[in-house]
């Protein structure tokens, strides 16, 4: 059983005018087989949680702890993380010029796993992977989100996730920019790693980021969290989506404002 712990984190992002508080003491806690849902407003710090957790080197923990089945994440470097079993699907993936697709995810997944897998296994892994998430097989020899729409970016994240088979993973408005078919692809593959993770172990623990309701018609979250001013401000179960789609974001706005 894996637990990620957030304990009072405070995170600090140096910007033009000196160093701002974005993350102003958040808590949570996910454990292996769980769907959280973290929901906010544009602007509220949820991608710098995001990639606070990863390790992101523009953004500094200034207090409070992060622990991976009690071990030590803030201390540990951005690949120990992975290797750990935390994954991060990026709002806005990057492109990798001059590095092949099926390159990349052989060496992540080889990293991660501790040894290359066989190279025939393998090949069959990645095939039935793309094909699930709909992905031409064409698009393993290109470079690694060089040139892909929104929407492919976002499949190619899923592809990572379901190649590296981490414990936790936090997926950054993995809907944010897609169609609606894209959207049932990209949930479809997500719920598709859900249920091979739950048959082969405990399941993956899900930290699902978002701005919008309608991705959690397609992965039904266990915890609904609503996100305000760098802090969680509410907690709830699925039935707090459902009030943030009739009345947004409203009743909680200013909640978050007065943290130290
Ligand atoms: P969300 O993902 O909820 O939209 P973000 O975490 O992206 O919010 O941003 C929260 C706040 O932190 C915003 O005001 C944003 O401008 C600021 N911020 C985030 N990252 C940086 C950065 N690297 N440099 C400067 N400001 C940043
Ligand atoms: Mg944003
Ligand atoms: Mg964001």
């Amino acid at each position: 059983m894996a637990t990620l712990e957030i304990r009072d984190l405070h995170v600090s992002v140096t910007t033009d005018d000196g160093p701002q508080e974005i993350l102003r003491g958040v808590n949570l806690t996910v454990s292996s087989g769980e769907t959280h849902a973290i929901m906010g407003p544009n602007g509220s710090g949820k991608s710098t949680l995001a990639y606070s957790l990863a390790g992101h080197p523009k953004y500094h923990v200034t207090s409070g702890t992060v622990t991976l089945d009690g071990e030590d994440v803030l201390a540990m470097s951005v690949d120990a993380r992975a290797r750990a079993g935390l994954f991060l699907a990026m709002q806005y993936p990057v492109e990798i010029p001059g590095v092949s697709t099926s390159n990349f995810l052989r060496t992540a997944a080889t990293a991660v796993r501790g040894e290359a897998p066989p190279i025939r296994k393998w090949v069959k892994e990645v095939k039935t992977a793309m094909t699930d998430l709909e992905i031409d097989p064409a698009f393993a020899e290109r470079n690694v989100n060089e040139g892909f729409s929104g929407g492919e970016k976002k499949r190619q994240e899923i592809l990572q996730m379901s190649l590296l088979r981490p414990k936790i993973a936090v997926l950054d408005e993995t809907d944010s920019g897609l169609d609606v078919d894209a959207l049932r692809i990209v949930s479809e593959g997500v719920n598709r790693y859900k249920a091979a993770s739950l048959e082969s172990g405990e399941g993956v623990g899900v930290l699902l980021i978002t701005h919008y309701t309608r991705i959690l018609r397609y992965i039904k979250p266990d915890h609904v969290h609503v996100f305000v001013g760098g802090r969680i401000v509410e907690s709830g179960g699925p039935a707090l989506a459902d009030e943030l789609e009739t009345s947004g974001y409203v009743r909680f706005a200013g909640a978050g404002a007065g943290a130290p």
